[in-house]
Parts: C-alpha cells; sequence; structure tokens
C-alpha cells in the first residue's frame, strides 16, 4: 500500500518484534553506523564483525546489521518482550519502519509495509515525513562519500567505506563538540 502527504494513517506499534526476526538484515548508512558507535561508547572499528559487516556489490560497499537465525542482533527479549538495544540509536530505515522508501528522491509518497500488524490500529496520524527526509538526505551523503572515494579517489571499496566512516564518525563528534 502506498500512501501520500496529506493522507494520515492508522499505526501502533505492538512490539510483535517481527520486524526485528525476519530479515533480510537492515542495511545501514555511515551515518547509521556512526550513531550505533556513538551510543554504545565504541569506535565503528569495534562494531565490526560481531554487530555489522559489509557486502561489495559492482564496487560498491553495503553495510548490513548481522542477523543471528534470522534475527537482528540488537534485538534482545526482555521480560518476554522483544527490545531494541540499542532503540535511541536504532537505524533510520527501523525509525521509519513500517513505512518504507520509495525512490531516493521521493519525499512525497511512502510505501507502507503489509507484513506489519500494527498497520490499521490505533489513532490516524501522518506518516513521519521529516524522519523520511532526513534519511534520504543520508543516503545521498553516503553515497556521495562512497563514489566520490572510489570512482573519482580510485580508492578500493573496502578502503573507500574505511574513509568514509572515519569523515562521517569524526564529523558527527565535531557537530557534537560545536
Ligand atoms: S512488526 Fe510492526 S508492530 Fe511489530 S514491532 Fe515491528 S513495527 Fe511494531
Ligand atoms: S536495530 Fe533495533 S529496531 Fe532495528 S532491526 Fe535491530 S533490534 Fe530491530
Amino acid at each position: 500500500m502506498i500512501t501520500s502527504r496529506g493522507l494520515k494513517v492508522r499505526f501502533t506499534c505492538l512490539r510483535c518484534g517481527r520486524c526485528c526476526s525476519s530479515g533480510p538484515n537492515v542495511s545501514l548508512t555511515v551515518h547509521d553506523v556512526c550513531r550505533i558507535a556513538s551510543y554504545l561508547g565504541v569506535s565503528w572499528r569495534e562494531l565490526v564483525g560481531k554487530y555489522i559487516y559489509a557486502m561489495i556489490a559492482d564496487y560498491v560497499p553495503v553495510v548490513v546489521i548481522r542477523g543471528i537465525n534470522s534475527k537482528c542482533v540488537f534485538l534482545k527479549y526482555v521480560n518476554n518482550t522483544p527490545t531494541c538495544t540499542i532503540y535511541p540509536a536504532r537505524p533510520m530505515r527501523c525509525r521509519l519502519y513500517p513505512f518504507l522508501p520509495i525512490a531516493p528522491g521521493e519525499t512525497s509518497r511512502l510505501e507502507i509495509s503489509s507484513k506489519c500488524p500494527g498497520v490499521g490500529r490505533g489513532e490516524y496520524e501522518d506518516p513521519p515525513w521529516s524522519d523520511l527526509e532526513a534519511y534520504l538526505g543520508e543516503v545521498k551523503d553516503h553515497y556521495r562519500k562512497l563514489y566520490d572515494l572510489i570512482f573519482t579517489r580510485n580508492l578500493e571499496p573496502v578502503k573507500a567505506l574505511e574513509r568514509a566512516l572515519d569523515e562521517a564518525c569524526f564529523e558527527k563528534q565535531v557537530t557534537k563538540l560545536s
């Protein structure tokens, strides 16, 4: 189902954990990675392997959260309730769910996942348009950084990803301090 600006949608999260337990694993921008690292108080390098990994597709690295038995590595059960252990720093795609971006420049329409049982419940509310705009801005910056490093400055994909992460996490630190 697709929704557009001006339309309200009924959605209440039932905390069923389905969206964190069904794969495929969540893809991350460098900005998501830096927020998670900062929230956990570690450098982005300490997330690699244990929490995140990268695949290379047509020279471009794609970073994803690790899954264990199809469940997100950050999902834990607290008092039998599925709980995101990095909730304040959860990736933008998780923040948007059950709303799904349609295309890179599309800021007026969102797809609504048919897999979320919370859709159609609760009060009618505006979809998260400002989160969508923030996410698309971060995606654009993520690919601008990577494409520049790979295709203009001729870095290998993994080296380019490392450099992009260093730059993005440094920028976030500077922003936090200023
Ligand atoms: S699938 Fe929907 S209702 Fe269940 S936890 Fe995710 S967002 Fe909430
Ligand atoms: S990061 Fe948190 S919200 Fe996102 S899939 Fe993992 S447990 Fe769920």
